[in-house]
């Protein structure tokens, strides 16, 4: 699948629920209203679309949320999806987790091909970890990550700097990741969706984490690329990567490789705009696969050429209504 502007897209993306068992503050309201069940793809309608873009040239796949291991039976979806890892067809399964059930599905995980995951994790600090997550227990989250590690799963931490909230415990973060083994990416905040609160409190633009860390640590720039947003460096002291997601302060479009599918099947060809293509009727319209394909090929002719975030104003509206947990990040 080539775009207009003559990118390979070979990553999807794929948010298997919008619910979560978490409410962290830069992602969800307290409040959240869910999609009615009704309006969310089985999970064998799932298997069909994921296979489809698999058919067309899809390399790697994520499974995402909201919170993918809260999703009822997930496991039957990754069990049914690893054929194509032993088929050859798919290089790479994977999740984003916020790792609060991993301790009971990190083996079955591992059995189904899974061999990385990222798991998010905000503050190593029980308290502030349940003030952020709201509903999260930190001691959870770490039992998980151990079992995912034991199990033999490489992982990689996913932490959102947020101002006067984690910036100071950001270096104490890439030292526990350096002494357990695991990579790291630091995420800048994204203006989507209403969580109820003012996100220029929370906005703390990386290119100053980045010069802080320097003080500390010794970082070069690696030319490590993923097709994503991340830029990464390999911390001299810890002897792990590091990558830094920074849509706000850098453009990162030109390399995008990938497109975002919800559980309602409403594929986003950018993360960052707000034109979408819908792939449930298509694919409920007949048993065979020609009108779905038909509606791939023509949404990833409309990929656009990039996004325009902006949080320079306070108060000002999320740039895009939708939140996180709809595309997965
Ligand atoms: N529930 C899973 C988790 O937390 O890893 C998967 C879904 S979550 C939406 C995926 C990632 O998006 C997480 O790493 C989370 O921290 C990040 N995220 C959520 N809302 C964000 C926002 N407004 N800006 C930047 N990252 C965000
Ligand atoms: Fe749930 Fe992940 Fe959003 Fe937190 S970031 S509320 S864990 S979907």
């Amino acid at each position: 699948m080539i775009d207009p502007f003559g990118r390979e897209v070979s990553y999807l993306r794929v948010s298997v629920t919008d619910r979560c068992d978490f409410r962290c503050v830069y992602c969800m309201s307290e409040n959240m209203t869910f999609l009615p069940k009704a309006d969310v793809l089985s999970l064998e309608e799932l298997d069909r679309l994921c296979s489809a873009f698999v058919r067309n040239g899809v390399r790697k796949l994520r499974l995402t949320g909201g919170e993918p291991l809260v999703r009822r039976n997930i496991m039957s979806l990754f069990k049914n999806l690893s054929r194509h890892l032993v088929s050859g067809d798919l290089e790479e399964l994977t999740l984003t987790t916020n790792g609060s059930q991993l301790a009971k599905y990190a083996t079955e995980l591992v059995d189904c091909g899974i061999r990385r995951i990222n798991v998010s994790l905000d503050s190593l600090n029980a308290d502030k970890f349940k003030e952020l997550t709201r509903w999260g227990e930190l001691d959870k989250v770490l039992a998980g990550i151990r079992a995912a590690k034991a199990a033999g799963l490489a992982i990689k931490i996913n932490t959102v700097a947020l101002s006067n909230f984690n910036e100071d415990e950001i270096e104490d973060l890439i030292r526990w990741c350096g002494d357990e083994g695991y990579d790291m990416t630091l995420i800048e905040t994204m203006p989507l969706g209403d969580i109820g609160g003012d996100r220029i409190e929370q906005y703390l633009p990386l290119s100053k984490v980045r010069a802080k860390l320097e003080n500390t640590f010794t970082l070069t720039d690696i030319d490590h690329k993923s097709g994503g947003p991340a830029r990464y460096v390999d911390v001299k002291e810890t002897g792990r990567m590091l990558g830094f997601i920074t849509p706000l302060t850098h453009n990162f479009c030109e390399g995008c490789n990938r497109v975002r599918l919800t559980c309602t099947g409403t594929l986003y060809m950018c993360l960052g705009q707000d034109d979408a293509a819908d792939l449930r009727a298509p694919l409920r319209a007949s048993e065979g696969d020609d009108l779905l394909d038909a509606a791939i090929t023509e949404a990833i002719g409309r990929k656009p050429k990039g996004h325009d975030f902006v949080i320079d104003r306070a108060g000002q509206a999320p740039a895009l209504a939708r939140h996180m947990s709809v595309t997965g990040g």
